[in-house]
């Protein structure tokens, strides 16, 4: 049996100014071949999972490409074709199954829907050739994706920890169907809302009750496996937010049911999606009381407006400003995104001090804004090639470089600076550069949920400050043209709808 196992991701704000030409994927992770299984079976990725099922299967694995680039803009046309392209070659080359591990909210500047259209491309290719995807939790499920595959299944984690277990369980439903043991049936559905990232959580509501809607469809045996997709709002195309989708054995009411259940849940329940404003100053001023409570560890600053890890600059410098201005001490800074400064402290040498214009490179068209840096003064602490392997849950195995980087020490604050966006998700981000966040009295990051994976454990208390950025979770900034109306909130709805 041969078996096609490729992986093609990007989270597309189409709000970013941020471009995907082909090298941001080289820039974070693109492979081929058995470079493919070299990289990615020591993770706990979704890529493992599928290779430790084949091996089990004694199936013959043909990776052609495994590729992925930070959240940023819509993925240039000729970076789309190079990935697609290199995994219908696969196929075409004759394979019994594919199994691919894609993110779900990939908008090409050929396609707003760059899932969806491989998939149709596959089955146009490979028409009777049993598929399986695996999908990020801000997947924008589209017919598209759900008509030219077999088994489609998401993450039940924000922040995504369970990659190699959802790899497993679509993995061993699509073996299932090739022994002829299951017939899986898929059914999906939506309701005309834009959830926001700052309230998917998985460990508050809604979604911990949602997720634990599915699992329990799950462990009752009404279906082989239950998804709800928080979607991705900071994408303007037609299909972005929140959905579901089940996958049944060979009962479609069946997976209908779960499908209704979670929508009415969804639906009742949709103010909880919505993230509620309060004023950057007083969230610093909350911070630093916090900081002087009984209790160990840092307090987390997140400076949610500008994450990267949803396509964000990461060189907004708003929350810094503030957080100096209010005279908070002994901050983490991680990082900020300004090859230029890097490359002066680089010159400049360890132990100089430096006057640097720092961050604000990157005008924000899309919310009005250009980038303002910040002039600051500093001594340069350290110098490194910012590579490292991640420890923390999430990721965990893969080898990220966070490119040329420097430590930027103002006294008050110490501040990674870098050369290639990077969410911090892990410490590794600071105890990479010498940095330990577990004795810093505040960590601020350019983050929104990920940041939990490794910092959650360490932090006494996180306050979220509303800074500016692509990222924002302010709709009014927002200028939507494309996503189907109505929709909440961006339109009042009041009576229940169907999608
Ligand atoms: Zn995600």
């Amino acid at each position: 049996m041969r078996v096609v196992v490729a992986m093609m991701k990007h989270e597309t704000n189409t709000f970013s100014p941020v471009p995907t030409p082909w090298a941001r994927f080289e820039a974070w992770s693109a492979v081929f071949g058995d470079e493919v299984i070299r990289a990615y079976e020591p993770t706990n990725m979704t890529l493992a999972a599928y290779i430790r099922l084949c091996r089990q299967e004694g199936a013959e694995i043909v990776a052609p490409i495994a590729a992925e680039a930070m959240p940023s803009g819509p993925v240039a046309a000729d970076a789309y074709e190079r990935m697609s392209g290199a995994i219908l070659e696969a196929v075409a080359g004759g394979c019994d199954a594919i199994m691919l591990d894609l993110h779900g909210a990939m908008v090409a500047e050929n396609t707003p829907d760059g899932e969806g259209t491989l998939l149709e491309r596959i089955r146009a290719l490979a028409p009777s050739t049993p598929i399986c995807v695996t999908c990020d939790l801000h997947c924008n499920l589209t017919q598209a994706m759900v008509d030219n595959c077999d088994a489609l299944i998401g993450y039940k984690t924000y922040p995504h920890t369970d990659m190699f277990e959802v790899g497993s369980t679509v993995g061993r439903i699509l073996f299932g169907k090739l022994k002829g043991e299951l017939d899986p049936v898929m059914a999906w559905g939506r309701v005309p809302l834009l959830s926001q990232t700052l309230r998917q959580g998985t460990d508050d509501e809604p979604f911990r009750s949602l997720i634990a809607t599915t699992r329990e469809a799950e462990a009752g045996g009404e279906v082989l496996a239950a998804t709800v997709f928080g979607g991705f709002a900071l994408a303007d195309i037609h299909d972005a937010g929140i959905s579901c989708v089940t996958i049944a054995d060979g009962d479609r009411a069946a997976a209908e049911a779960v499908v209704d259940r979670l929508k009415g849940e969804i639906w009742n329940h949709r103010d909880d999606h919505l993230y509620r404003h309060r004023p950057l100053a007083d969230a610093v001023a909350e911070a630093r009381r916090l900081a002087d409570a009984p209790g160990e560890g840092p307090v987390i600053l997140l400076d949610h407006a500008d994450n990267t890890g949803s396509g964000g600059t990461q060189d907004v410098m708003t929350v810094v400003a503030e957080v100096l201005r209010q005279g908070l001490e002994d901050v983490a800074v991680g990082g900020i995104w300004d090859p230029q400064a890097v490359q002066q402290m680089m010159s400049a040498g360890v132990g100089a001090t430096v006057t640097l214009q720092l961050g604000g490179r990157t005008d924000m068209p899309s919310i009005g804004v250009d980038g303002e840096p910040l002039t600051l003064t500093g001594t340069v602490r350290l110098l490194s090639d910012g590579e490292w392997v991640v420890r923390g849950p999430m990721y965990h195995g893969l080898r990220v470089s966070m490119g040329p980087t420097a430590v930027l020490d103002t006294g008050a604050m110490q501040i990674v600076v870098i050369s290639r966006h990077h969410e911090p998700w892990d410490l590794g981000v600071f105890t990479s550069v010498g940095i330990d966040p577990r004795h810093k009295r505040f960590v601020l990051l350019k983050s929104r949920i990920h940041y939990r994976a490794g910092f959650a454990p360490i932090a006494k208390q996180t306050v979220t400050l509303d800074g500016i950025g692509v990222t924002t979770s302010d709709n009014h900034l927002l200028r939507y043209e494309n996503v189907r109306r109505p929709i909440y909130p961006l339109d009042q709805i009041n009576a229940p709808v169907d999608d």
